[in-house]
Order: structure tokens, then sequence, then C-alpha cells
């Protein structure tokens, strides 16, 4: 079938978090199974993009209330990423470093999602889905359903994958008009909350509703970031499909990022050797357990209670643990996090900002993973360090309750129920006293490595969900 993925983020050319690992991943082993599957992201000003070569296919203009911004869509030529990779070049609105985070961020993606409608419209064929991913695109269903000039579209199934229910991307019906014209009749959808509210509007709209872990649909039914209502009564065309991982790009045994690489069967001194150089970069002691965080350093990730979790820890285990952390985000938790470095020299470091290749040396490098998440839709830190044999240490919600299991119930991790100070510390004890069971680590390391999170299983799933009948 044809399947056309939009979205705000696609690894490599354009990542913050999950989302764009889920977005260069998935089509690439859709495309594997026999699909033909396009991927749509803005034109960003990015290094995979400027590296690259693009073929420009259509061109046109988006028409945001009194302004006009010209775009055109252009095709990577060679297809080197696994499937067709389409940009939306909209110069004035994307030309920039970063995804997000502009004070015009609705006008950006509003445009977005526009022109990839026009250009979807103009085509000859009209794909079998069009799957949409989060707040960015959410306003796609309620285009394609209700918009006079994307009649085509009309009866093309669509899917909402929700990775992220906080960010809704709302605003106010004064920016009503910069919508394509639409029945009118049809209004009250865009409003939630005396707002429109783009994630909301899809979630009515879309023909069928995607959450990236089962725990997650099932928690936001309870407590969805004020859309809990909303979630109830879509709840027979919800499924929960937990994510995979790309296992060519997150492979300890051909990851060019790392320092040694490393399979289940050599990974004791493969993972030292990461360990010895990691430390010695971070001024950490080796022959000590390492601890670390990687992560965007947010109250929803728990990254708040990292400052006094480690300072405590530290403490209790003087000379005898090592954390470190990788993250950006609140500057409040940066600047504790950094405050540290001072007090625990030798046994703690931290570097903000974002990097794909620390992040890869960490997960091979580290003997445990902390994720104290408040929030968690799927999680991919804990698979990628189950592949890494680093043993997590999550709170219990969302895509971590489905994957990782207590090593007290036999299972592949360490998991606590509260996201606290002290939570966290007692499962680093329980991370001190497990490094000493030389023959217990070795084995949870190993159960993890062999997991199967890879996409193929996952794959066949998604292709269910885009033929579901819901009525
Ligand atoms: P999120 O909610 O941030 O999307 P996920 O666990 O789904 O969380 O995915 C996070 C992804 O982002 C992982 O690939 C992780 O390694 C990566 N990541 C997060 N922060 C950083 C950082 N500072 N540097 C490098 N990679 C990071």
């Amino acid at each position: 079938m044809e399947i056309v993925h939009i979205a705000a983020e696609c690894y490599p050319v354009a990542k913050v978090g999950g989302l764009g690992d889920v977005v260069g991943a998935l089509p690439k082993y859709q495309n594997n199974a026999g699909h033909q599957v396009r991927v749509v992201i803005p034109h960003y000003d990015t290094e995979f993009i400027n590296k690259n070569e693009f073929d420009t296919v259509y061109s046109g203009f988006v028409k945001l209330g009194n302004f006009n911004f010209p775009f055109n869509i252009q095709k990577e030529k060679i297809d080197i990423l696994g499937f067709e990779l389409y940009l939306v070049h909209i110069p004035e609105l994307f030309d920039r470093n970063e995804v997000y985070g502009y004070e015009d961020d609705i006008e950006r993606f509003l445009s977005f999602q526009m022109a990839t409608l026009d250009w979807l419209n103009s085509r000859s064929e009209v794909p079998d889905t069009i799957h949409c991913h989060d707040h960015h695109t959410g306003l796609i269903p309620f285009m394609m359903k209700y918009a006079y000039k994307f009649e085509k579209l009309r009866s093309t199934p669509t899917v909402i994958t929700i990775h992220n229910a906080i960010y809704q991307g709302q605003f106010g019906f004064d920016k009503l008009y910069y919508l394509p014209e639409f029945d009118l009749s049809k209004v009250t959808i865009l409003e939630w909350d005396n707002k429109i509210n783009s994630l909301a509007t899809a979630i009515k709209c879309a023909t069928v509703v995607s959450t990236v872990s089962p725990s997650f649909l099932n928690e936001i039914n309870n407590f969805g970031y004020g859309l809990e209502s909303l979630f109830n009564q879509v709840r027979h065309k919800s499924r929960g499909i937990l994510n995979g991982i790309d296992t060519e790009v997150w492979n300890p045994a051909k990851d060019k990022m790392l320092f040694a690489n490393y399979s289940s069967k050599t990974f004791e001194n493969g993972k030292q050797a990461n360990k010895v150089k990691l430390c010695s970069q971070f001024d950490l002691d080796p022959t000590k357990p390492l601890f670390s965080f990687i992560g965007r350093l947010l109250e929803e990730k728990g990254a708040d209670l990292l400052p006094h979790a480690a300072a405590l820890a530290l403490s209790e285990n003087y000379k005898e643990i090592n954390i470190l952390i990788l993250g950006s985000g609140n500057t409040g938790i940066e600047n504790q996090l950094s405050h540290l470095v001072a007090s625990f020299k030798g046994n703690y470091n931290v570097f903000i900002g974002y990097n794909e290749a620390l992040a890869h040396q960490i997960y091979a490098g580290s003997d445990f993973l902390l994720m104290p998440s408040r929030v968690e839709p799927c999680g991919l830190n804990q698979m990628y360090a189950f592949r890494y044999g680093t043993i997590p240490i999550v709170r219990r919600t969302g895509g971590l309750k489905d994957t990782v299991i207590d090593i007290g119930d036999d299972g592949n991790g360490i998991c606590h129920d509260q996201p606290s100070i002290e939570d966290v510390c007692y499962s680093i004890q329980r991370g001190v006293s497990l490094y000493k069971d030389k023959k217990s680590l070795k084995n949870i390391r190993k159960i993890g490595m062999n997991i199967d999170y890879s996409w193929e299983s996952v794959c066949q799933e998604y292709i269910n969900l885009y033929n579901l009948k819901t009525n």
C-alpha cells in the first residue's frame, strides 16, 4: 500500500527526541516489507539537508491570512534512508537551525501542513493512508475532510499517532482565518477548551488514533492533559502500539560512534573498553558502577529530581559510584546539575547540550541508565540501554511499564513507583548491590541484549491499524 508519513522530525534529517527516531525507522521497515512509503518533513537548516542532493518536484504558495509564502517540495535524490524523503521548503519559516521553539511555531507548522496537502492534492495518485505524527500535523485530517481545496483527499484514511500528549498545538480563534476555506458548519470540531486545539482536532477527525505504548493509552483515559474525556470517546478507534528500535542504527556490534564494538557474547570486555574511554573523557572512575541519564531536562522526564538524587546518592556512596548526565532543557535544572560537578569531582559529571555520538557512547559505556520519568509515552532510551547491555532503572509509567520488569520478579531492570528523590536513590542503591553480584549482573545484561524490539515485529501492527474498520 502507499503510505505517507507527515511529521516534524525524522532521524537523521532532523531529530529532537523519540519522534525523530520513530519517523526515521518505521517507514524504512514498512518499505522493506513491500509498501511504498513516503516521509514528508519541513526543510530545516540541518547538516543532513545541506550535505545531500534534492530535486524540486512541486512548487506553490501557502496563503496564511494576508501572507503568501512561496514553497517548494524537494525529493531526496537517491532514497538514501530506505524510503522516499520529501522536504517542504518554505524558506522564510523553516531555514533555521532548530526544529521548534520559535514564536511563530503555529504559523510555521500550519504552513507546513497546508503546503504538504497542496502537493498531495495535486498528485494524480491518492495515498492509501496518511499517517500524521503529533500536534504539528494535527490539522491535516480536519483539512482533508472539510477544506474545499483538498477535496481529492476527502476519503483517504488518516492516522494520528500520539508521541507526546502534553504539547497540543493550541491557538486562539483570532487565527482561524489562517485556515483554507472550509465547511463552516464544522468549526466546532476545531475547538477544545475555547481554543483551536490541533491535537484534539486530530483525535476527533482521524480515522484511527494510536499511542506509542498500550499502557500510555490506558493512562491518558484517566489523565490525558485535559483531553481525557475525548480519549474516552474515541476508545473504539484507538490502539496502543509499542515502538520498535532501528536495530541497524542501534547495534553495538557495528555502531561506528562507539570506542569499541561488542556483541551479546563479548559484551563484558566491550562495555568495559567503552566505559574506560568515557570515564577518562569525563574524569570518572572506571572501576566503579556508572549510572547515567540521557534526555530532555524537563519535569516530565523527572529531571528535576536528578540534582538532589545525585547529590544524595553520591554522598551515601562516597566515591563508590559515578553519575553522568547528558541533556538540555530547563535552565534551572541545567544550572543545578552543573554546580554539582565541583562537589563530586572524579565521580560526577554533566554535558549540557545535544550530542548524538555521546548518547551512543553513554548507552555503551554505562552500567545503569536512569529514567525517573513522570510521563513516558513509550521511551526509547530503555530499549537502547537493553540493546547495549545497560540496565535501565525506571519509574513504572507508560511504555516503561510495558518494557521493564523488575529484577525482583525475574525481570530485566530496576523499577520504582514514585517520581521521588527517595525512590531514585533506593533504586541506585539496588543497582550498587547488583553491580557487586557479578553473576546476576552478567545474566541480566544478557537477557536485555537478547530482547527483540525490532521494527520488523511491530510493522505489521501498523498495517493492521491502517486496515482497521472503525465504523
Ligand atoms: P522523548 O520524549 O525525548 O522523545 P524518547 O525516549 O522517546 O524521549 O527518545 C529520546 C531520544 O532522544 C533518544 O534517541 C535519546 O538518545 C535522544 N536524546 C535525548 N536527549 C539527548 C541529548 N541531549 N543528546 C543526544 N541524544 C539525546
